[in-house]
């Protein structure tokens, strides 16, 4: 047992900040002790403002043509086996139409970075879903735009909008895109999404190649300083198609144990247990959860183009990854002891 560990989780709980060199030292030294009293404090800390409650998102994945190369995606441009979609409107009111149904009351509309979403076809679409639901909150996830483009889509009804960094460290973003991709231009379209007033998620993957313990810290430092309403991590998984093909994945365990650090970071971010961490763990939709997550975004995209939007390989879309299985979802949830609910889910503030 390292000694230093715990008081500096007693810290991290107390103060939700620690300096750059700590948070490296709480990741490079991380033994399971310490992970179970992250988990512990991070889930009374999420208890103590959302209860026993996880909320849901029903996940519309409307295009995977991308301008875009990442070297670790499996829809980046120059991936010739990738089977390319893009959904109309029609399609993405019809699956909002059935995830209200089914009780969702927060719809997330994410692609790639697809020219034919232009700002009227979105600002159009975005005014239907509000006229219908005026009750549901709307995420985009259509990566980077222009500060207008955003604006625009923030007048016509846009509630939330999910970009991760990817990484806080401008070199290491340069390792993991090509270089018509800036890091600037990056965390230029953070900042102007939070200062358009959208309920801003940043988020990182864990274990890409070349990501250092100093890396991480930075990305948590990062979520210190930029207080995201949400944080979207999970683990990297390779792709057969791309660059980065043949490198590990990251694990469950040190997701798990990052979850655990962000939850006390800021105690009321919106955290999800992703489908990457589902994938690469049977039970990782869980074990998020129980590590300090309280939001799970279930697929609602058309069963046909499920299968396509392959960012890695196996992806999960069955079963409680699947929002038409939101009673097996309900099911699992309930063995570890936390309902669902039917809300928009906002950031408590
Ligand atoms: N184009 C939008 C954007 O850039 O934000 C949204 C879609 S993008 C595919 C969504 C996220 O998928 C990325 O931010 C990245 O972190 C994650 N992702 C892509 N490839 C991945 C992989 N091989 N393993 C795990 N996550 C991956």
């Amino acid at each position: 047992m390292n000694e230093h560990l715990f008081p500096l989780i007693d810290r991290l709980t107390a103060e939700h900040r620690l300096s750059l060199d700590e948070y490296e030292y709480l990741i490079a030294h991380r033994t399971p002790e310490a992970a179970a009293r992250l988990a512990e404090h991070a889930v009374r800390a999420r208890q103590a403002i959302y209860g026993k409650t996880v909320y849901i998102r029903g996940l519309i994945e409307v295009s995977n043509i991308c301008k875009n190369d990442c070297l670790y995606c499996g829809i980046r441009r120059s991936n010739p086996n990738c089977q390319r979609y893009r959904l109309p409107p029609a399609d993405i009111l019809a699956c909002c139409r059935e995830g209200y149904a089914l009780g969702f009351r927060t719809f997330v509309l994410q692609g790639g970075e697809d020219g034919y979403y232009t700002d009227a076809l979105l600002c159009d679409l975005l005014r239907r879903i509000k006229a219908e639901w005026p009750d549901c909150a709307v995420t985009l996830s259509l990566g980077e735009r222009s500060r207008e483009s955003y604006a625009a889509l923030r007048d016509a009804g846009a509630d939330r909008y999910l970009l991760r960094h990817e990484t806080a460290d401008a070199a290491h973003y340069g390792s993991l895109h090509p270089s018509a991709m800036s890091y600037d231009n990056r965390m230029r379209c953070l900042r102007d999404l939070k200062e358009l007033g959208y309920q801003v998620g940043c988020g990182f993957m864990v274990g890409p190649p070349g990501q250092t313990a100093a890396h991480l810290a930075r990305d948590l430092h990062f979520v210190e300083t930029f207080q995201p309403a949400m944080c979207g991590i999970g683990p990297f998984i390779p792709q057969a198609d791309t660059p980065f093909g043949h490198e590990p994945a990251g694990t469950l365990e040190l997701t798990c144990y990052l979850l655990s650090i962000i939850r006390l970071i800021r105690p009321n971010i919106l955290l999800p247990a992703t489908t990457a961490l589902g994938t690469i763990h049977p039970e990782g939709r869980e074990l998020g959860i129980l590590a300090g997550a309280n939001v799970v975004m279930p697929n609602l995209s058309p069963a046909a183009v499920r299968k396509k939007y392959l960012l890695y390989d196996n992806k999960a879309s069955d079963g409680a990854e699947s929002a038409q299985c939101k009673e097996a979802l309900i099911q699992r949830m309930s063995s570890i002891g936390y309902t669902i609910v039917t809300d928009r889910g906002d950031i408590k503030l």
